[in-house]
């Protein structure tokens, strides 16, 4: 089957880029599988912004899972309370507990253990392989389903991130020679760059040239401007052009006076009739 794009020159692209404008969260400058898999269990349905504080401070008191364990419920309600989701609060708990007493207080690396864990979602399981022990693994979310979509021209919404086929395209992505630093810029573009709210930033997109969705948006924007060309020179020559229209001369045959016509027909009520 033909490549839907050209790999190897989008990870060239994207991943120089990925390292000039990468995010420095503090769960990103360490690969601590324990802290990165605290970290993403309080992003979870919370901005970074509001996370980074809290998380340093949590980290700076429980370094690690025994000293959750050994904490009171109190305790660590209290360090986490900002955060909101009580549901949450007692799953870092419950986390903490599960790998004390059945992995020595260490974060298994094997997916299938690592989702067996309380809280941890095939997403998170992922997030961790990949930043801490830099896995390749696909990071699949509502922003990286968006940005995969437009790259490769499809169309997606949020639940396309269930979708396996999407799942799989993700997956096929992902540089397996720097899969940290490539999830990392494709988060980064994702946020930054590609989107969601807003108009995407094609043109300094560093991945525009990859881009299926980017391109599209090009020629578009290069017909409307050519549109809008045809129009003034219609506006300016309008008298000359509807003349020559009614008379039937050469000009009126020609599919570029046709279009301006066109154009100018809906810019302003033709008062003529051009002959059968
Ligand atoms: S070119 Fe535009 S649509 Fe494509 S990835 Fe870049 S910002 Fe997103």
């Amino acid at each position: 089957m033909k490549p839907l794009m050209d790999v190897e020159g989008f990870h060239k692209a994207l991943i120089p880029w990925g390292k000039m404008n990468f995010r420095t969260y503090p769960w990103r400058l360490t690969n601590n599988p324990y802290e990165i898999l605290i970290a993403e269990l309080m992003l979870h349905r919370t901005q970074a912004r509001q996370v980074v504080k809290l998380y340093e401070q949590f980290i700076a008191h429980y370094p690690s899972p025994q000293s959750v364990v050994q904490a009171t419920e109190e305790e660590i309600e209290s360090s986490l309370h900002p955060l909101g989701l009580l549901w949450r609060i007692r799953l870092i708990r419950k986390l903490a507990q599960d790998l004390v007493t059945t992995y020595e207080g260490r974060v298994p690396v094997e997916k299938g253990k690592l989702i067996l864990l309380p809280g941890v979602s095939d997403y998170i399981a992922s997030a961790v392989r990949c930043f801490a022990w830099n896995l390749p693994e696909a990071i699949v979310d509502t922003n990286t389903v968006r940005v995969v979509g437009r790259l490769l021209g499809l169309e997606t919404k949020d639940s396309s991130r269930r979708n396996q086929q999407v799942r799989k395209l993700i997956s096929n992505l992902v540089d397996k020679d720097a899969p940290r630093d490539y999830n990392f810029a494709l988060l980064d573009l994702a946020d930054g760059i590609c989107l969601a709210r807003r108009q995407p930033l094609h043109a300094i997109c560093p991945v525009l040239s990859y881009c299926r969705y980017g391109n599209l948006h090009r020629q578009h924007k290069a017909v409307d401007r050519r549109v809008r060309e045809i129009a003034r020179k219609v506006v300016r020559n309008k008298e000359k052009f509807l003349r020559q229209a009614v008379a039937g001369e050469h000009i009126y045959r020609s599919p570029w006076f046709v279009t301006s016509l066109v154009t100018f027909s809906r810019l302003t009520p033709c008062p003529h009739q051009a002959p059968n």
